[in-house]
């Protein structure tokens, strides 16, 4: 006799069709995801303005894209006051205008500052023009602090990303709270942590941690300038905060470049410090920073 499946199946079938499947729902968050995305570019407020110090292409001399040409954009403003700082300009008033240039070694221009989003949209397109090998990796919103003006990252990034650049944010790791603001709106989060040792003075560890749990989301790699009065203890610490998120988190420890009196550790201990990060995570690097020696911007 032949078997009636229709009843006893049923269920079944059903159960398999409302059950979503793991492709379904990776697709499912893909699409909400440029949902999300959509109509954050859709709210971008292009009348903001924001104090800018220059917009330029060099190459990227830190960290995971080193040896990379990037678009730097460049803001004014900070709210730390690390030792070593190389880019002390940025921290000051900023200029009236902001100094532009389209390509490696070609004279500049400037645009009107605060700088308003359409002109520095323009401008990135004009690099892009000027530049037909496509030899452009990406697009670095740095500083100063960029997340000192986060309504304005957000509604810039959401207008360069039509341009197919990779966003990459690179931020001092101490706003949380203004990272969530952009964080949709970039591909990359780059976070430049800083000692206690090199700073003179106690960093926000909370901050820290909540910086590190959003980045997450993002693709995401951390620096570590060492100077020579960085200590075991202090990087431990720090390793083991990064490894608790992302053990996987690349992390690059960026010997100091001297400056006013302040020296990187040497290279044994460069060796010591990396040995001790590898008990925690899997991605340590030592890399100094590359532009310098090349005497590029
Ligand atoms: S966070 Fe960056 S821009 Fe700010 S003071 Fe430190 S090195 Fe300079």
């Amino acid at each position: 006799m032949k078997e009636d499946r229709s009843r006893t199946d049923k269920p079944a079938e059903d159960a398999e069709e409302s059950a979503p499947n793991s492709y379904q729902l990776a697709r499912a968050a893909i699409e909400a995801d440029a949902r999300a995305e959509e109509q954050m570019a859709a709210g971008a407020d292009v009348s903001l303005r924001a104090p800018l110090h220059e917009i330029f292409t060099s190459i990227q001399g830190e960290a995971l894209f080193a040896g990379l040409q990037q678009i730097f954009i460049r803001f004014c403003g900070c709210d730390l006051n690390c030792p070593w700082c190389d880019t002390p300009e940025a921290r000051q008033d900023p200029p009236p205008v902001v100094w532009c240039q389209s390509k490696p070694g070609v004279r500049g221009f400037t645009i009107a500052n605060p700088a308003g989003i359409e002109d520095v949209v323009g401008v990135v397109k004009r690099i892009i023009k000027n530049d037909p090998e496509r030899a452009i990796h990406s697009i670095s919103l740095t500083g100063g602090e960029p997340l000192m003006h986060p309504e304005y990252v957000a509604s810039l990034a959401a207008m360069l990303r039509p341009l197919e650049l990779p966003i990459m944010l690179e931020t001092n790791g101490q706003r949380p709270e203004d990272l969530q603001k952009v964080l949709r709106m970039v591909d990359w989060v780059a976070g430049d942590f800083k000692l206690d040792s090199a700073m003179g003075r106690p960093i926000d560890a909370v901050a820290r941690r909540e910086f590190l749990r959003l980045a997450q989301y993002k693709r995401a790699f951390v620096k570590i300038v060492l100077t020579d009065a960085a200590t075991e203890e202090e990087l431990d610490e720090v390793y083991a905060q990064i490894a608790a998120v992302d053990p996987a988190c690349p992390v690059f420890l960026q010997p100091v470049t001297p400056v006013r009196g302040i020296q990187p550790p040497g290279g044994i201990d460069l060796i010591r410090f990396r040995a001790l990060a590898m008990k925690h995570l899997r991605d340590v690097r030592i890399m100094p920073q590359i532009h310098k020696l090349l005497g590029l911007k």
